[in-house]
């Protein structure tokens, strides 16, 4: 295994090529500066110095990107699912040959530590690859005959999207939203989120040179409330695919309602780990560390509530607590780190505020509840563990997004799907019981849109992946992300000669 400063040696080599140029936007095939010459710079999260400038695009950019994704379309449209096929598959040979690099990038723009991020890459390109082999099919509908009629029920790409990302975990989910949206034979108009856009200019570039047609997939970067919102706002975007803040959803539909756009919601989450006494409490733990330690605690299906039966809470959570105390904070890049730096020091700031919140409101810090002295002085905090909380505290009902999970005791099954269900958030909820009946009978009453039984968060990518309530709108995964990308069209055909009404 490679060590933190080899690693680091390698990362300033990639990080040194993109700072050379800085991070551009890409309209039309060509890599270009904001029209209006602006740039903003990030910062890294690891020793809170300047990292790389970025493109500050705006209104006139977007425009420029929006048509160069409308004039592409009809062709990228026309193209055999075939060909698109295997345009897809030599960009996820592309990832996988850029796997490193990217996963390095990916560390030092986002915190988030190698244990994880080494598998970033990987992911894209499977995404990639899934959804490439989907593309011969993804105009396939149903034919109906019926009485005198024969239906032709096909699905043709909506048209351009507009593809709005966050911070966390940005390379995997680009790719996520955005090999559908190509598969599909849409468009694409990226704008990634401004804390961490390194690795979308990568991809693009990767894709490009793959072999995707000039104005296919055009990067605006800027800030989503000038950037982002214009996106929202153009006649020629036609879909807007967004991953983020449920406050953010809000607002696009909003921005979005006068050219009557479809929409696709990823959103935030409060997503609840449920521990009865009857389950594996050993497999629990487990899972009850990894969904909210892992990747920082910056991850939509965070279990950030842990509901345990009463009569095993105490010793249930005590031993987290050992176990959570042993957890690495460290550098991103160091192979044995668990918890790195946060993203941004107003992310920090936030997650520092919600530990005070929380002492506050009346929960006990187990373990951790603090800043940490970390490597390079960057957006360390500890992994933190809340016991003897109740759900009506704003840490169990906000979604924190960073390493604190909120533990609250349940007396009766009844109790535990109360809990679960008692938050405006919807997306994951995970359910530890050895009894079979009751897993079934709980997971039918919870209100989420993906639930792990006796498990922690594992993605087959055949499946539906979405929330309900204010966690989301739509489906990805399987052919429900073609549901959104494309438009259905029936046309009917009359089989004989039947009688028209005839009124004059
Ligand atoms: P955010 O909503 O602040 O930003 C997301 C993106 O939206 C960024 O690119 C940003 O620039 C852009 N944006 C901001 N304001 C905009 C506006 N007015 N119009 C258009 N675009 C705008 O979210 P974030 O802080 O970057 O990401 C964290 C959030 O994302 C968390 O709530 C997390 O749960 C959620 N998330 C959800 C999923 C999921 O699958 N459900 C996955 C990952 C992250």
């Amino acid at each position: 295994m490679s060590t933190l400063e080899e690693n680091a040696r390698k990362a300033s080599e990639y990080i040194k090529r993109i700072r050379e140029k800085g991070v551009l936007n890409r309209i039309g095939g060509k890599e270009c500066p904001a029209i209006g010459g602006e740039i903003f710079e990030t910062l890294s999260p690891i020793d809170l110095k300047p990292l790389v400038s970025v493109a500050k695009g705006d209104a006139r950019d977007i425009d420029q990107a929006a048509k160069a994704a409308k004039a592409a379309q009809p062709a990228w449209a026309a193209l055999s699912g075939a060909k698109r096929r295997e345009i897809l598959h030599t960009i996820a040979d592309a990832i996988e040959a850029r796997a490193e690099e990217i996963a390095f990038l990916e560390c030092l723009d986002t915190g988030q530590s190698l244990r994880f991020m080494s598998k970033a890459a990987l992911r894209g390109a499977e995404n990639f690859r899934y959804f490439a082999d989907k593309a011969p099919s993804a105009r396939n509908g149903l034919s109906l005959p019926t009485g005198g009629q024969a239906n032709i029920t096909t699905r043709n790409p909506v048209g351009p999207v507009g593809v709005i990302t966050p911070w966390n975990t940005p390379f995997m989910l680009s790719t996520w939203k955005i090999a559908p949206a190509l598969a599909a034979g849409c468009t694409v108009v990226h704008k990634p989120a401004e804390f961490s856009p390194i690795t979308a200019s990568v991809l693009v570039e990767i894709a490009e040179k793959a072999g995707l047609p000039p104005g296919v997939w055009n990067l605006v970067n800027g800030l989503g409330e000038d950037a982002g919102a214009e996106l929202t706002r153009h006649p020629d975007i036609k879909a807007i695919a967004f991953v983020g803040e449920s406050g953010t959803g809000s607002l696009i539909m909003k921005q979005a309602a006068d050219t009557l756009k479809r929409f696709h919601f990823e959103l935030g989450g409060k997503n609840p780990i449920i521990v009865f006494a009857d389950a594996d409490l050993e497999r629990a733990a487990d899972a009850a560390l990894f969904m909210i330690y892992s990747l920082n605690g910056e991850r939509c299906t965070s279990s950030s509530r842990l509901l345990v039966e009463a009569s095993i809470y105490d010793k249930f959570t005590a031993t987290l607590a050992e176990r959570v105390k042993t957890i690495k904070v460290g550098h991103p890049l160091d192979p044995a780190t668990v918890v790195g730096p946060l993203i941004h020091p107003v992310h920090e700031k936030k997650v520092l505020e919600y530990i005070s919140i929380g002492k506050e409101e009346g929960a006990t810090i187990a373990v951790g509840g603090r800043k940490v002295d970390g490597p390079g002085g960057g957006c360390y905090v500890a992994p933190t563990l809340f016991t003897h909380a109740t759900n009506n505290m704003r840490i169990a009902q906000e979604e924190i997004f960073g390493p604190v999970l909120t533990a609250i005791p349940f007396k009766s099954e009844e109790e535990a799907v109360f809990l679960a269900n008692d938050t405006q958030y919807g997306l994951a909820a995970y359910l530890w019981t050895s009894d079979v009946t009751r897993s079934f009978r709980v997971s039918d009453k919870l209100e989420a849109g993906m639930i792990w039984v006796n498990s922690e968060n594992v993605r087959h990518l055949d499946t539906p992946f979405g929330g309900v309530k204010a966690s989301g709108i739509g489906r990805d995964g399987g052919d429900w992300s073609f549901d959104f990308y494309m438009e259905t069209k029936n046309v009917s055909f009359a089989t004989g000669v039947h009688t028209i009404p005839k009124l004059a």
